[in-house]
């Protein structure tokens, strides 16, 4: 089966080093293989996300060397798919976890869950299964509203990851708890849409962010409630600045949309960070 992969910016902040660092493994991943390589605007969150950093994430690729070979022709050039034209695709599918039980309609809000107190797991808060049940009402307009994923509680959740070498193993109910879906507002999740473009573009390879790794079980629980071939998972390392924290997008210094204005020799600043490996 000829292998495919993804490039996948979220365009609510200026592409970092980081994404550089994980956007060519992607690339050189893809390469050796003689893959085909897809790129894939991922705005489902119409609030955060803007068409400059849409533009400045194509010309930051660009300027990366990186290429892709598939998309809408624009007149010689491929452009990138785009998640915000996908709606009704998301929505047929939010119907039939709806129509088979394994979502709810969940109007609890941010505050009310913290009001109700909740333990945490990697960070995040856990949603606290004894409030599952009061979740049942469904307004007229479906769409209204945030729908969960009922996650089997205690299944274990296993890949093999093909960047980290190893097994990872996650339970659902323990280190992540049901999550949203869909969002009140017409938005897929991040967590919906990314499995439903990599099933549609016939996606083989996955390779991203480490700080994914957990969404990456979540994901597989979806693919399983389809039964659809799960592609091969890979985590690059997140890139860590000085006091050890991700480098957030808001990090203007760091974007590479500044290190290309200012003419930096982004090369060696991936070497200096210790991501010199994907330059190979
Ligand atoms: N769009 C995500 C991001 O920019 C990446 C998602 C993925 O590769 O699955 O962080």
């Amino acid at each position: 089966m000829k292998v495919r992969g993804r490039l996948a910016p979220t365009p609510s902040g200026e592409l970092h080093l980081g994404h550089a660092a994980s956007f060519l493994r992607v690339e050189q991943s893809i390469r050796e293989k003689n893959g085909t390589l897809v790129l894939r605007i991922e705005d489902v969150d119409r609030l955060r996300c803007k068409q400059e950093f849409v533009d400045s994430s194509l010309e930051a690729l660009k300027a990366l060397g990186i290429s892709w070979e598939e998309g809408p022709d624009l007149g010689g050039d491929f452009g990138p798919y785009i998640q915000s034209q996908k709606t009704d695709r998301y929505k047929e599918i939010i119907l039939e976890l709806k129509e088979r039980g394994l979502i709810y309609p969940c109007p609890i809000s941010r505050r009310q869950l913290r009001e109700h107190g909740f333990s945490m797991a990697h960070g995040e808060p856990l949603f606290p299964v004894d409030l599952r049940d009061s979740c049942v009402e469904e307004p007229e307009d479906m769409w209204s509203i945030n729908w969960r994923f009922r996650v089997p509680d205690g299944l274990e959740v296993k890949f093999y990851d093909q960047e980290l070498n190893k097994i990872i193993a996650y339970t659902a109910g323990e280190d992540f708890g049901d999550f949203i879906v869909w969002r009140r507002g017409n938005m897929a999740t991040y967590e919906l849409s990314v499995v439903v473009d990599d099933y549609d573009m016939q996606i083989t390879e996955v390779l991203r962010g480490e700080d994914l790794l957990l969404s990456t079980a979540r994901q597989i629980l979806l693919y399983r409630c389809f039964d659809w071939p799960e592609p091969a998972f890979g985590h690059c390392p997140v890139l860590k600045d000085g006091e050890g924290e991700k480098l957030a997008k808001t990090r203007g210094s760091r974007s590479l949309k500044s290190i290309f204005a200012e003419g930096r020799d982004w090369r060696e600043m991936l070497k200096d960070c210790g991501l010199g490996k994907v330059l190979d």
